[in-house]
């Protein structure tokens, strides 16, 4: 039966065990590569159970499970309201391992076009080499998605909120499209996290978090997961005990120990995410800003209906140039420059300069990047001084120097 307790209560508490090793309140770091048995029929008693379909509280070897590892999943499983989950040693493991053991050569798979380059990568690229099709379709266009169905067509991939624009897949009408074909879903959740959007509620078939961004949130560990039902995260057990891509019990009691306060930090992050849009949306030398909690955002509805909250990243432009972008985020004093999101320091990236560096402006602005976007994303600091600080760098751009000429009207404002 599924925890019924609210989500806060179920960071701190879900997927634990209530009396753990030594009555430690923490779930103690498992630090142990194998695991004994007390003689040949304890093992044999094991084996049986096993070949069984038994339940076995208790493990046989580290790259096939670790009770810290367990503890993490059941909590992540809990949040995303899973019957399983399974926990990766990074992101891009949990989509490569998961897309692995549903796809085969002969496959056809759907994306949507603006997924994390690496995700694209892996589907266009290095499993074309394994005999998988792919067709990648614009965000938002669903008529277009049903239209590339084949007959051999597996399953359709989003993500939910996507980078940098923060476009939101409509995921009760990709679950509709994909049951009239009887396909399966992934949506990957990372830029929500369980606490502003729960896929598996709207008949989602797996969901996947790099959790190394809001899950573990102290921008301090690499992890990923996928949830889902019991029968299909044996499966993808079954590939991650091939591959090898498990994670450490370090990394999983780190994991713990950050969920414990995902909601509180993820409310902070969503409040000032929402502020922050407000203010840069107020501002002259701001272009554009992208936020799915503004009523301006393309998905502004489809957010409202399907996400409790809507995160704290933030994308905008600005009015000046490529060298302009540069020297507001050079004035900035909080945020930190660099790649990731969703952790407690504020990280601000000129996206230009970050993913997309080998790229001519012209070929970037072929893919929507502009020579000024920028994505920020927020920690859990004062939503006050994180607007001062932007309000203060912003004014570096009131020098006429940085401004484009045919916005130096703006000045004046
Ligand atoms: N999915 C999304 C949406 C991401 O933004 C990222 C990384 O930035 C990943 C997956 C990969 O996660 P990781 O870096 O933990 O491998």
């Amino acid at each position: 039966m599924l925890n019924q307790q609210s989500i806060q209560t179920r960071s701190v508490h879900g997927g634990e065990k209530r009396v753990k090793a030594g009555h430690a309140i923490t779930t103690p770091i498992f630090q142990t590569s194998t695991y004994t048995f007390e003689n040949s029929g304890d093992l044999v008693g094991y084996m049986e159970a096993k070949l069984w379909g038994e339940e076995v509280d208790r493990e046989e070897y580290g790259r096939y499970g670790n009770p810290t590892v367990a503890a993490a999943e059941s909590k992540l499983a809990d949040l995303d309201g899973a019957e399983a989950a399974c926990l990766f040693s990074s992101g891009m493991a949990a989509i490569t391992s998961t897309l692995l053991t549903l796809l085969s050569a002969g496959s056809h798979v759907i994306m949507t076009d603006d997924c994390y380059r690496r995700t694209r990568g892996f589907v266009t690229k290095f499993l074309k080499r394994y005999g998988v099709e792919a067709t990648q379709v614009p965000m938002g266009d669903y008529e277009a998605l049903e239209a590339a169905i084949q007959p051999n067509t597996k399953l359709i991939l989003s993500e939910s909120p996507t980078n940098p624009y923060l476009r939101i897949a409509d995921i009760p009408r990709i679950v509709d499209i994909a049951r009239r074909h009887k396909l399966r879903t992934i949506i990957d959740s990372t830029f929500a996290s369980p606490i502003n959007q729960r896929p598996l509620e709207f008949g989602v078939d797996f969901v996947i978090h790099s959790a190394t961004k809001y899950l573990g949130g102290h921008n301090d560990l690499l992890a990923g997961v996928v949830t889902g039902s019991g029968y299909m995260i044996a499966a993808i057990k079954e590939t991650q005990a091939m591959l090898g891509d498990v994670s450490d019990p370090h990394t999983a009691y780190l994991l713990i120990r950050g969920l414990k306060t995902l909601a509180l930090r993820v409310g902070q992050q969503n409040r000032t995410g929402l502020a922050i849009a407000q203010f840069l949306e107020s501002h002259p030398l701001v272009r554009n800003v992208c936020y799915p909690g503004l009523d301006s955002h393309p998905d502004y509805a489809i957010a409202r209906s399907q996400m409790d909250a809507f995160g704290g990243v933030i994308s905008f432009t600005l009015h000046t140039d490529f060298a302009g972008t540069g020297k507001f985020i050079d004035k900035l004093t909080i945020p930190y420059i660099g790649p990731s999101l969703g952790g407690v320091e504020s990280l601000i990236e000129q996206v230009a300069c970050m993913s997309y560096y080998e790229l001519s402006t012209e070929e970037r602005l072929e893919i929507g990047i502009e020579d000024t976007l920028i994505r920020l994303a927020v920690g859990i600091e004062d939503t006050d001084d994180l607007i001062a600080d932007l309000s203060q760098a912003l004014a570096v751009l009131f020098d006429k120097a940085l401004i484009s000429v045919e916005n130096r009207a703006l000045v004046a404002v």
